[in-house]
C-alpha cells in the first residue's frame, strides 16, 4: 500500500488517497482549533498523541467486535484506514453534563445521565454544526431511519467499551463525538477519537485532560494528551 495524493484536508486531518482503492491514510496535524475554527493553534507534538491514542483505542473496539475503519497504524502520525463515505452527521454521546449542553440547555454542569444521551448535529461549520432531530434527519435524507437506529446502538456500544476502560484507568469518560460512514451498505465507525473528540476527566480529581485545557486557555495542553496517552497504552 502506498500514500499518493491528498484528497482532502481537514482542520486536523489531511485523508490521503492510496493505490489501494479500498484504503487511506488518515493523517494527523499539529494543528488544534475550537470555536469553528475561529481560535487556531500549532501545538508541536499533537499530531502523534491524537494518532497513538486514537489507535489505541480503535484497536480496543476492533477486538471487542465493534466495526470501526481503523487498520493499522504505520507511523508516529498516521493510520491506515477504510475509505468511507461518510454520513453528514456527527453522533455525541453524554455520560456527563458538560459544554453546549450545559450552555444551551441550563442543565447543571455534572449532572449525570444513565442511560447516557444519545445527540445528532449535522456536519457544516457554515451552519456552526446545528442539533438535528431524527425528524430532521429523514427530512433531510442525511440517513435512513435504520441506519438512525445503528448510529444509537454502535455509539452506545462504544461508550460502554471505552467508558469501562478508560475507569480501569482512572479516566471518566464524560461525553465524545463520533462520526461513521458506509462501506458496501454496512455502517463503520471512522474520523478519531482523541481529547480533541472527546471529555475525559480524572475519575479522582475531576482534572480536565482533554481539548478543554485549549478551549478555556488552562495551560497544561500536551502534559494532559500525555497522560491520557500513558494511561491508555497502559
Ligand atoms: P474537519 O473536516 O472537521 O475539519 P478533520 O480535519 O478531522 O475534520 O478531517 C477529517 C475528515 O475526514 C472529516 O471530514 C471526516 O469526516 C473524514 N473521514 C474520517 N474518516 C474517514 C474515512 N474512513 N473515509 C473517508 N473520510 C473520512
Ligand atoms: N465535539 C467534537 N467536535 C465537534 C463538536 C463536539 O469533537 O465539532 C465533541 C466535544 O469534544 C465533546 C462532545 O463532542 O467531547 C460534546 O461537545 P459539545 O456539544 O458539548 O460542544 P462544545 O462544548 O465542544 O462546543
Amino acid at each position: 500500500m502506498k500514500k499518493v495524493n491528498p484528497l482532502y484536508e481537514g482542520k486536523a486531518k489531511i485523508l490521503w488517497e492510496t493505490d489501494d482503492p479500498a484504503l487511506m491514510v488518515q493523517e494527523f496535524k499539529n494543528d488544534a482549533t475550537a470555536f469553528d475554527g475561529t481560535k487556531h493553534e500549532v501545538i508541536e507534538g499533537k499530531g502523534r498523541l491524537n494518532n497513538t491514542i486514537s489507535s489505541h483505542l480503535f484497536g480496543l473496539l476492533n477486538e471487542k467486535g465493534i466495526r470501526t475503519h481503523f487498520r493499522e497504524k504505520i507511523s508516529e502520525t498516521e493510520m491506515v484506514v477504510e475509505r468511507l463515505e461518510m454520513l453528514p452527521v456527527e453522533v455525541v454521546v453524554r455520560n456527563v453534563a458538560a459544554g453546549s449542553l450545559v450552555r444551551r440547555l441550563g442543565i447543571e454542569k455534572g449532572a449525570t445521565f444513565d442511560p447516557p444521551i444519545v445527540e445528532f448535529y449535522l456536519k457544516d461549520d457554515s451552519l456552526h454544526d446545528p442539533i438535528l432531530s431524527e425528524e430532521h434527519i429523514r427530512v433531510m435524507g442525511l440517513a435512513t431511519p435504520e441506519q438512525v437506529t445503528g448510529l444509537k446502538n454502535a455509539a452506545l456500544a462504544v461508550n460502554e467499551t471505552l467508558g469501562s476502560f478508560l475507569l480501569e484507568r482512572n479516566m471518566r469518560l464524560v461525553d465524545f463525538k463520533l462520526e461513521f460512514g458506509t462501506v458496501g451498505g454496512e455502517l463503520v465507525l471512522g474520523d478519531e477519537i482523541s481529547p480533541d473528540t472527546c471529555r475525559f476527566h480524572d475519575a479522582k480529581t475531576g482534572e480536565i485532560m482533554d481539548k478543554d485545557r485549549f478551549r478555556q486557555d488552562l495551560g497544561g495542553f500536551l502534559e494532559a494528551y500525555n497522560e491520557v496517552l500513558s494511561r491508555v497504552s497502559s
